[in-house]
């Protein structure tokens, strides 16, 4: 499967099944370390581009990624609005100055879109966010990508190396967003943006690996 506006469609889809299938989940660990709200934003964010469906499938996979990110920066709320937001813009950037659809222009634009989100939510590695599940993939999926290494074998990693992400915020204490005041009572729980990054990154990549989760 290529990656274009059908694959963006297919992969939005995918993502809201997995967000809609994981409600409990990622309600609990908002209402543990934030304020309960991630699983409604996420939700109302991917149930927004899932219905735009129609309207990009005709566009350019540059120009799909910008409209999915000015979007989501109006439907979204909260902290993890504006930073996915700005990811997908980032990415689609990228996409447009390189003009091509190679896996390895693909690995540039996500690198270029978590980039834009350590930017602006001034956060790095290591502070219990989604960046824990974004920063290690980006770097990975660039590394593979510029080896050689065939795309299944990129999308068997990059799944890995999600859910090394995501469990590595359990132990962290959060010193960026709502967790950061609750100092060591943050430890023992999953950053909830961490979860959901890992769950459009497992989305996406089985998808491309054609499994069913
Ligand atoms: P809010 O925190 O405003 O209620 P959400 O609950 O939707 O918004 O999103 C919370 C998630 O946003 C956190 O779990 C974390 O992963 C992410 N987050 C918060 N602040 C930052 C930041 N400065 N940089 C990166 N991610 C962040
Ligand atoms: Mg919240």
């Amino acid at each position: 499967m290529s990656i274009n506006s059908l694959f963006i469609n297919c992969a939005a889809s995918a993502i809201q099944q997995s967000i809609l299938a994981h409600e409990s989940e990622l309600e609990s660990l908002d209402r543990a370390i934030g304020d309960g709200d991630h699983y409604i934003n996420m939700k109302r964010g991917a149930t927004t581009i899932v219905d735009m469906q129609s309207e990009l499938e005709i566009l350019t996979p540059d120009v799909v990624l910008n409209k999915i990110g000015m979007k989501l920066l109006s439907t979204i709320g909260g902290a993890s609005g504006p930073l996915l937001a700005s990811f997908f813009m980032g990415m689609s950037k990228v996409l447009k100055e390189k003009n091509d659809e190679s896996i390895q222009t693909y690995a540039t634009a996500f690198s270029a879109g978590v980039d834009v989100i350590r930017q602006r939510g001034k956060a790095d590695l290591g502070e219990k966010t989604m960046l824990d599940v974004l920063i290690p993939v980006a770097n990975q999926f660039t590394a593979l990508s510029n080896s050689n290494v065939n795309s299944q074998e990129i999308c068997k990693a990059l799944i890995m190396t999600a859910e090394q992400g995501m469990l590595s915020t359990k132990d962290l204490i959060a010193t960026k967003g709502r967790a950061a005041g609750l100092g060591e009572r943050a430890i023992g729980h999953i950053d909830p943006g961490a979860k959901s990054c890992q769950l459009m990154v497992n989305a996406v990549c089985n998808l491309l690996l054609g499994t069913k989760e």
